[in-house]
């Protein structure tokens, strides 16, 4: 069954962050009003929403509410409640369906949803004691990465092992009663990341396959063009349009992919618009939140053209003050600044962007313009 909305009916967003914000923004171009879920006053999505339910993500009269007012409901982060999607899910207004968020919540299921469908992994094994650890690095080896199997993000309930005198801190690291996925550490040349949506019957966009550099774990640049092979392109389409499927995606989506020797494999998938897309507002004529509005709205896709390159650079916590002293004297770049209060060190506060004929031509302007790359 296809869900159609009209503009002047409502989209229900659960999550409040700004990728709810920039989906709600999208959203209003089209004449869409916009209802918000989120525990937190004055979150980035209630700034620019018609209603805002101030509740925690698990509360089902909340839930009830959304449902009321929405004509369609779309979630804009991962770590929503899944009993809540589900409820949703079952009055037939959420397209996105719950699967996408039960596998991508969690990273045992993410990497076996991978692995069933025939794609490459980084070795793992899924571990919950220290002596567990201990076994596990025998046949991964260094070095390797142990992840909190759920509520992770931004590398946050992350720690990497580099070799056997990591091994003791793993042993704190490791909290009772919890579960985690140890990684072999892919010594990759590049990380992409393919955003595409798929619609409501099964058509897929894809956008420019973003090459993305991060700091702290932390993404801190997204280039256009990704500096990769077709073959490797098309490896990396496939495997998203394998997982698409598998998923019964709609709406757009985000596969992380490591590339080394010609050869890709998937990190993690978001069920959502990714930051890593966040170009595709200025650098595309569709952008990754129109597209996804599209596609749970029952319209559809439109044909993605692009300029030929692009750059995107986050503006963390520890970068704003300086950045807003500066504005007045910068141009030549897209400023999005999300409308967060709380500027703590490594929180995403904003991007830039900068679009332009090549790479080459943009690192030139960036040079000449003394623009804040950090
Ligand atoms: P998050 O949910 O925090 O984004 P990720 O699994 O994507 O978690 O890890 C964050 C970053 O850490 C990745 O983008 C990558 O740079 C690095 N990383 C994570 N796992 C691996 C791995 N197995 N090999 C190499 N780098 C990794
Ligand atoms: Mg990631």
């Amino acid at each position: 069954m296809t869900v159609r909305l009209k503009p002047g009916q409502t989209i229900g967003i659960l999550g409040g962050g700004q990728l709810g914000r920039m989906m709600a923004v999208a959203a209003k171009h089209m004449g869409y009003r916009i209802a918000v879920l989120d525990p937190k006053p004055d979150c980035p999505c209630a700034q620019v929403a018609d209603y805002h339910i101030e509740a925690a993500y698990d509360d089902l009269e909340a839930a009830e509410q959304l449902n009321k007012i929405s004509d369609v409901i779309t979630y804009e982060f991962e770590n929503v409640d899944l009993n809540m999607a589900n409820i949703l899910e079952k009055t037939g207004k959420l397209p996105q369906g719950s699967l996408p968020l039960e596998v991508t919540q969690n990273r045992q299921k993410e990497k076996q949803i991978a692995v069933e469908s025939g794609l490459n992994v980084p070795e793992y094994e899924i571990v919950q004691t220290f002596d567990q650890v201990e076994t596990a690095i025998q046949t991964i080896g260094y070095p390797a990465i142990i992840k909190t199997i759920t509520g992770g993000y931004d590398g946050k309930g992350q720690m990497k092992l580099n070799n056997e005198e990591d091994l003791s801190e793993a042993d704190t690291f490791i909290a009772p009663d919890s579960t985690y996925i140890i990684e072999a550490f892919i010594p990759f040349e590049q990380e992409i990341s393919v955003v595409f949506t798929r619609s409501q019957t099964s058509d897929i966009t894809y956008f420019p396959i973003a090459e993305n550099t991060h700091n702290n774990q932390i993404l801190h640049q997204t280039q256009i063009p990704a500096a990769i092979t077709e073959k490797v392109a098309n490896q990396a389409k496939e495997a998203a349009k394998t997982l698409a499927k598998k998923l019964q995606v709609v709406g757009t989506f985000t596969v992380e992919l490591f590339v080394k020797d010609e050869q890709v494999y998937i990190n993690e998938m978001a069920p959502r618009p990714h930051n890593s897309g966040h170009y595709t507002i200025e650098a595309c004529n569709v952008s990754q939140f129109e597209q996804h509005i599209r596609a749970i709205c029952g319209l559809p896709l439109l044909k993605i053209q692009s300029f030929p390159a692009a750059i995107m650079i986050n503006i963390l916590g520890k970068h704003r003050e300086e950045l807003l002293a500066e504005l007045p004297q910068l141009y030549d770049f897209h400023l999005h600044d999300y409308g967060k209060e709380e500027a703590r060190p490594a929180r995403k506060m904003g991007h830039i962007t900068i679009i332009g004929e090549s790479l080459e031509e943009i690192f030139k302007r960036i040079e000449e313009n003394q623009l804040p790359t950090w």
